[in-house]
């Protein structure tokens, strides 16, 4: 492809890496080459945060309407690149070039516009504390914020973390994975032509366990916001320890679909599908265990699988295609390992399990939906794929149900199918899961918090929660007309 941005924004200019080396972006659908990437190295992150240190002051103090103006224009902006947008994360991820249009990129424009409105609504407070005294806390920037960012979803992660974070008045350094920067480069372009000022973001485009791991320990960031796998996350709060900077993890999941008896079964196998197969299951929340009632589990999975064998498999730029290439060759294979991994355990497939036949897919990286029936324990019913491959479990009474999901160490995403109000409150509420969704799967909207618990992460994106995450309160003390204390009084 030509006219594709490659080299890394630091300081307002797009520049070779220190080291001068490249990586390589390949198209995922037939391997063709898309673009060689400038290489950011440890060196290169350095210089990335001292132009974002520079650069804080003058942002900060930026009034917060102003703040607010520029990311709704770059949301404008976002909006008019669209068709461009979609089709170099289609190209670079896989995606179908359906979903880029209809969801990526429209949600990417919400979340800059619900963060630029956000801008100047951050209020502080007023503490009632003792007479005499007024007492008041302001929420400040933090300072240098250094965002690392996985390849299933790279367009939306990054609004979800630059949105927040520059709306709160904080600088970035921000490192897209390695196989998917190419929209993010594309997003440092649009923020120039906005007008975002020089520094306020840079782009370091390297690997994670150079520029990652300089971002995670550099003494001049105050916090760093990382999504990806729960292995990475525990290296980072490892590395974040040397200046005791603050962390927020987005992490792995294994996400509990749970179809009770009275669910309405067509709805309840067209929410299971979109749960797993949407984004070709590299989806952190993707409801990868399929927890059903044993009285309607051969129906509904007559149904599933039915389903599952229509989904259009193809290139990601045809209009008609529903699935796409997983994003790299290696987590393909790395997908299909777990067919042989839940056939040695007893598991049965259902359905898929392979690359599919022909031609077409001869190049891509591509997997079959797959469905697999194990037992709670097995190792596909614990681990993440993230791939197209869902684990179906059978359970008899609520109590069972709930035993099931809340299995695992995971505890990000879950949800639930029943024609039962009070059932669906009573589980929602037991669920270990930062996100529960009812008789739906997988909404997000950037007014909502996202997040997990337990070995899914801390902190929160998203929603007022998160312009509490990338500030800090500070609280201010007045002596209004109070005497003065009677200690050390001459
Ligand atoms: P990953 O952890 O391998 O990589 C994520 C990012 O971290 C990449 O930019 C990578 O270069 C960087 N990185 C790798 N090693 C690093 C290190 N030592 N120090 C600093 N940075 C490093 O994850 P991935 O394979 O890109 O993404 C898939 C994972 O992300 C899955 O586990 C998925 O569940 C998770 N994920 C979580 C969420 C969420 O919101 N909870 C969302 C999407 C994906």
């Amino acid at each position: 492809m030509t006219g594709l941005q490659t080299k890394l924004l630091i300081g307002g200019k797009w520049v070779d890496g220190v080291e001068g080396g490249t990586i390589r972006v390949d198209n995922p659908y037939d391997g063709a080459l898309l673009a060689e990437v400038a290489e950011a190295t440890a060196a290169d992150v350095d210089l990335a945060v001292e132009a974002a240190r520079a650069a804080f002051p003058a942002w900060s103090a930026l009034a917060a309407h102003e703040r607010g103006r520029l990311l709704l224009k770059l949301a404008d902006a976002i909006e008019a690149d669209a068709a461009n947008l979609a089709r170099l994360e289609a190209m670079d991820t896989g995606h179908p070039i359906r979903d880029c249009l209809s969801l990526d990129v429209p949600r990417t424009v919400l979340c800059y516009r619900y963060f630029g409105g956000m801008a100047d609504k951050l209020e502080g407070s007023v503490i009632p504390v003792d007479a005499g005294f007024l007492n008041y806390v302001e929420r400040e920037a933090i300072g240098v914020v250094g965002a690392i960012v996985p390849w299933n979803f790279p367009l939306m992660f990054t609004s979800w973390k630059m949105g927040p974070a520059l709306a709160a008045g904080n600088t970035i350094v921000i490192k897209p994975s390695e196989i998917t920067p190419l929209s993010t480069l594309r997003i440092g372009e649009l923020m120039q032509q906005v007008g975002i000022p020089d520094g306020v973001v840079n782009i370091v485009t390297g690997y994670g366990h150079t520029a990652g791991q300089r971002i995670a320990e550099h003494p001049g960031i105050g916090k760093v916001a990382f999504t990806g796998s729960t292995n990475t996350g525990r290296t980072i709060v490892h590395a974040s320890a040397s200046n005791l900077k603050k962390v927020q993890l987005e992490l792995g999941g294994k996400g509990a679909n749970i179809v009770f008896a009275d669910a309405n079964i067509p709805a309840a196998v067209g929410g299971a599908a979109f749960a797993i197969f949407h984004n070709q299951g590299q989806a952190c929340i993707a409801g990868s265990r399929l927890i059903i009632h044993e009285d309607v589990v051969d129906d509904f999975l007559d149904r599933f699988a039915t389903l599952a064998r229509s989904i259009r498999l193809g290139d990601p730029l045809d209009p008609e295609t529903e699935m796409g290439p997983l994003t790299s060759r290696l987590h393909q294979q790395r997908v299909l390992s777990y067919v042989e991994v839940a056939r040695e355990q007893g598991g049965e497939i259902v359905t898929g399990g392979r690359q599919p036949d022909g031609e077409d897919y001869a190049k891509g990286c591509f997997v079959e939906p797959t469905i697999v029936r194990a037992r709670p324990g097995d190792r596909v019913a614990q681990e993440e794929v993230f791939g197209p491959f869902v684990t179906v479990l059978t359970f008899r009474t609520d109590e069972e149900a709930l035993a099931i999901a809340n299995g695992t160490e995971y505890g990000l995403g879950a949800g639930l199918w029943t024609s039962d109000l009070t059932r669906a409150h009573r589980i929602a509420r037991r669920l270990h899961a930062g996100m529960v969704w009812i008789n739906c799967y997988k909404r997000v909207h950037p007014a909502s918090p996202f997040g997990g618990m337990g070995q899914s992460g801390y902190g929160r994106e998203m929603g007022f929660e998160a312009m509490r995450e990338y500030t800090v309160p500070k609280s201010v003390w007045v002596n209004v007309d109070a005497q003065i204390p009677p200690f050390y009084r001459r």
